[in-house]
């Protein structure tokens, strides 16, 4: 009878199951289409120096402009292109867009800051694949102190030697390398001793309470002194508040990164961050202004 039961049970849900399933190859088919299209459109997130309060660089952030559902954040599609491969056509066309702006900027003489690029963790199963980003920016004649990767634990965490020897490619190539999400996965420390990163990305879940969370607070302040020690770069993520900008400054965090100063811009609102410093400048000595 139980067996019964339970094959009831499974009856009952494979309805669903096939739903869900469907969902899936749909969107699957629709990315298939959308890499064709070129329906992907990169977006810009200031990130600033705390002591200056100048803008130092941009993360693009890829938006997938869907004909019927509109503007599609990444954390919907980009898993299942992960898992199906097509995150590699996709950060093709994110590399060839940034590139076609970093040119568009200096053909406006105005001088671009680094544009931050992030990869995904499967990427590194590819060997080709800092031949492939080296030769792309070569096509499009851009530099490589204007691009930084950013690529998280997990990447290190499937394949440790294999990804150490692509970011030493990488690196070798002029790329600066930052850790993403930084104290969200296992043993985090562990990876900074055999991995060349230039950078640490404090992830936003553990700055979102740190002025109130003993705990957080404790965290955030030792990765600024490890990555001090370290020569590292560090960037708070997700800063919302000037609160949040006050404590990290005096904390010493290099650079932040969040609603606070901006959200993700399309490209025509990023040049004016680049053409008007006083824009993002004015915002950060604003927030720093009134101490309490
Ligand atoms: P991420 O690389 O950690 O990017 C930071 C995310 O936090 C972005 O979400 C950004 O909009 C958001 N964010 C920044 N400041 C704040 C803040 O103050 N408050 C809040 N609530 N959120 C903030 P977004 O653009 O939705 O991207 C989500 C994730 O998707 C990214 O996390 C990254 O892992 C992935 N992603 C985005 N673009 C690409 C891409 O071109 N390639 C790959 N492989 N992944 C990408
Ligand atoms: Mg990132
Ligand atoms: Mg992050
Ligand atoms: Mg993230």
């Amino acid at each position: 009878a139980r067996q019964k039961a339970g094959r009831n049970n499974f009856r009952f849900y494979s309805p669903k199951i096939n739903q869900r399933a469907n969902q899936q190859l749909q969107m699957e088919n629709d990315l298939h289409k959308a890499v064709e299209r070129n329906e992907f459109l990169v977006y810009y997130q200031p990130k600033v120096d705390v002591s200056s309060g100048q803008l130092c660089g941009m993360e693009a952030l890829v938006r997938w402009q869907h004909p019927e559902s509109g503007m599609v954040s990444p954390d919907d599609f980009i898993p299942l292109a992960e898992t199906n491969g097509i995150i590699d056509a996709i950060t093709e066309q994110v590399l060839v867009q940034v590139c076609g702006h970093l040119t568009r900027w200096q053909e406006a003489s105005l001088e671009p800051v680094p544009v931050a690029i992030n990869l995904s963790p499967v990427q590194f199963k590819n060997p080709q694949l800092a031949g492939k980003i080296i030769k792309q920016l070569k096509k499009n004649n851009i530099l490589p102190k204007y691009i930084e990767l950013e690529i998280t634990e997990n990447a290190v965490a499937d394949n440790l030697a294999a990804t150490i020897d692509l970011i030493h490619e990488l690196t070798d190539a002029g790329f600066s390398i930052s850790l993403d999400d930084f104290g969200t996965g296992y043993c985090s420390y562990s990876y900074l001793k055999n991995f060349p990163v230039d950078k640490i990305k404090i992830d936003r879940s553990i700055i979102t309470d740190f002025t109130e969370n003993t705990f957080d607070a404790a965290i955030v302040n030792s990765i600024i002194t490890l990555a001090d020690h370290l020569g590292l770069k560090i960037v708070a993520e997700g800063v919302e508040t000037a609160e949040q900008l006050k404590f990290l400054r005096d904390l010493n965090c290099h650079q932040v990164q969040g609603y606070l100063i901006s959200k993700p811009v399309p490209y025509e609102q990023a040049t004016e961050f680049i053409s008007d410093p006083s824009l993002i400048n004015g915002k950060v000595k604003a927030s720093l202004e009134h101490d309490t």
